[in-house]
């Protein structure tokens, strides 16, 4: 049986500011079968891509990324907020969607070059986090044959930021 995950997105007026919709997923990751369902529909696009290593980034993108590594037999990256990673690491900075600047970092020794990378993420909204995400991927050689999402949000935009890579997104609003 295949499930309408949309319905297991719950959605939340005016957070974490007014005007604001905020699409949560923790609905889809506290139902066993809705997860495995979203996780195995990126698990066959991860397996089309042959990917051979995962990058997502804190925390929600740990969520989507993680088992589908864990089922390919892949390593995962986490792309992390400043001063979470121990070594030496590469930074890429980007927009917020509320308005602040953010960094996001990698280990330096995350990606070889030349290996083919899944990044993923929970939602795609103005694209800023995947963007530098993928910017990390690249700076340390890595090629970003897709990018995996539960949720776009299409009113933002994001897809236009990363129009170069290809992406597959299980939701949209
Ligand atoms: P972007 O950088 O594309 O503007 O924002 C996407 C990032 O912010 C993702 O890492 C995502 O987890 C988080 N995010 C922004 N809006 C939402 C939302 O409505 N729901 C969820 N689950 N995450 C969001």
């Amino acid at each position: 049986m295949t499930l309408d995950l949309t319905k297991y997105i719950a959605s939340i007026q005016d957070y974490p500011e007014p005007g604001v919709t905020f699409r949560d997923i923790s609905p889809l990751m506290g139902d066993g079968d809705a997860y495995r369902q979203a996780t195995n529909e990126i698990i066959e696009y991860a397996k089309s891509k042959q990917v051979e290593m995962i990058v997502g980034p804190e925390a929600r993108g740990f969520i989507v990324g993680c088992p589908v590594a864990y089922e390919l037999g892949v390593g995962f990256a986490p792309a992390r907020k400043k001063g979470k990673l121990p070594r030496e690491t590469v930074k890429a900075t980007y927009e917020l969607e509320y308005g602040d600047e953010s960094a996001l970092y990698l280990h330096k020794d995350a990606i070889k070059p030349g290996q083919r990378v899944l990044v993923t993420d929970d939602l795609l909204a103005t694209g800023g986090t995947i963007k530098a995400t993928i910017e990390l991927v690249e700076k340390l050689g890595g090629i970003v044959v897709g990018t995996a999402f539960f949720i776009e949000l299409k009113d933002l935009h994001g897809r236009e930021k990363i129009k170069d890579y290809d992406m597959l997104c299980l939701m949209e609003y």
